[in-house]
Formats: structure tokens, sequence, C-alpha cells
């Protein structure tokens, strides 16, 4: 049974934890550096990146988590968690870790009122589409060498991308009952694969 954190310092990381436990994981709420001691994965959840990243910084994780995720330990982000993990950000104030080299630009579908949901389908797991609810969402707009784009949009913005051992996503798989996107992502941890960037 893996043993996954969750980042918990503001967000949407209650979700991610119960649908870890549902999955068979072992899932833990993270705020400081020790907690990170072994673990087999974390998850950057949803939420507001400016928000995080400062309080990140503020718990003094920034520096151990961006030196693990470099050496190879899987990450799943997800809307601000993908935010808090590009190396470019249009629109930010420099919290990122700069682990995956992907530019995106923050709240790039517009304000809350046009947060919207789509049938996306994402090839690498399965053939139903899956339910994507976009809130204030980011939008990937550079795309580095060795990123596996997972899922675009009709108009080809990708929203799903993947790098060795870093998952992201430009929407919420937790806010669905769909478990395929963690399950992926428990699959990943198994895989010991590494990003090279
Ligand atoms: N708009 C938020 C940000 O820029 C992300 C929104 C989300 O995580 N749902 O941080």
């Amino acid at each position: 049974m893996p043993k996954i954190g969750v980042l918990a310092l503001q967000g949407a990381f209650i979700e991610h934890i119960k649908i870890l436990e549902q999955l068979g994981a072992e899932a833990v709420p993270v705020r400081l550096p020790e907690e990170l001691e072994g673990l087999d994965g974390i998850v950057i959840p949803g939420g507001e990146s400016t928000t995080i990243g400062k309080l990140m910084q503020g718990w003094n994780i920034t520096p151990v988590l961006k030196e693990l995720i470099s050496n190879g330990f899987p990450v799943l982000g997800t809307c601000a968690g993908m935010i808090l993990l590009a190396s470019q950000v249009t629109g930010t104030n420099g919290y990122s870790l700069g682990v995956m080299d992907i530019g995106v630009k923050r709240n790039a579908f517009g304000r809350q009122v046009d947060s919207f949901e789509v049938d996306l389908p994402i090839p690498v797991l399965g053939e139903e589409p899956f339910h994507a609810v976009f809130i204030r969402a980011p939008r990937i707009e550079n795309i580095g060498t060795d990123i596996q784009v997972l899922a675009k949009l009709p108009d080809e913005t990708p929203v799903a991308a993947r790098c060795g051992n870093i998952v992201v996503a430009s929407f919420h798989p937790e806010l669905t009952s769909d478990t395929r996107m963690h399950t992926y992502f428990l699959r990943l941890v198994e895989d010991r694969e590494k990003c090279k960037k």
C-alpha cells in the first residue's frame, strides 16, 4: 500500500485524501518538511497558487520538495498544483518549484463565472471520457521536450501532461467520483520513472 502525502496548506486537499484512501492508498496531510519522510509520492492540490506557494515558503517546505521532485519523487499537481510545478508562469509572483518544463498562464479561461465542465478524452485512462471540472483554471501554453500531453480540449489546448515522475492537470480530478486519474498516478508511483529536465 503506497503512502501518499497531500500538501494540506490551502485548497482542495481533503478531496484528494478521500479518493486516495478509496483506492487503498495511505494518504496523509503534509504541512512540514519532516512530514515528507517515508512518503512514496505527493499531491499538490488546487486552490490558490500564490497562497499555497507563500505558505510552502513559510513552512520551509519549498527547497526540500523541489529537491525531492527533481530527483524522481512522484507528484500529481492539479490546477494551482500544476502552476506550482511549472517552469514558467504568466501572472504569478515567483513561488513555483519550476520542476516541469511547461509554461502556464494563470486564470487563462477567465474568472470564477467562466469556470466550466467538459467530457474530455484522456487516452491513458481508457476509452470513456473523463468529466473534467475547470475552476479559474490555468492553461498550458508551452510544452518542453520530454513532456507527454495526456489530454487536450477540443481547441487543442493541452490540459493534462506527464514528464516521468510528474503529472499535472488544469482541472480538478478530485471533485468528481471518477478515480481514474488517481489510479494513473498510483501506477506512476510504482513506475519509478524520472522527468529529465
Ligand atoms: N486560479 C488559481 C491560481 O491561479 C487556480 C485555481 C484552482 O486551483 N482551481 O492559483
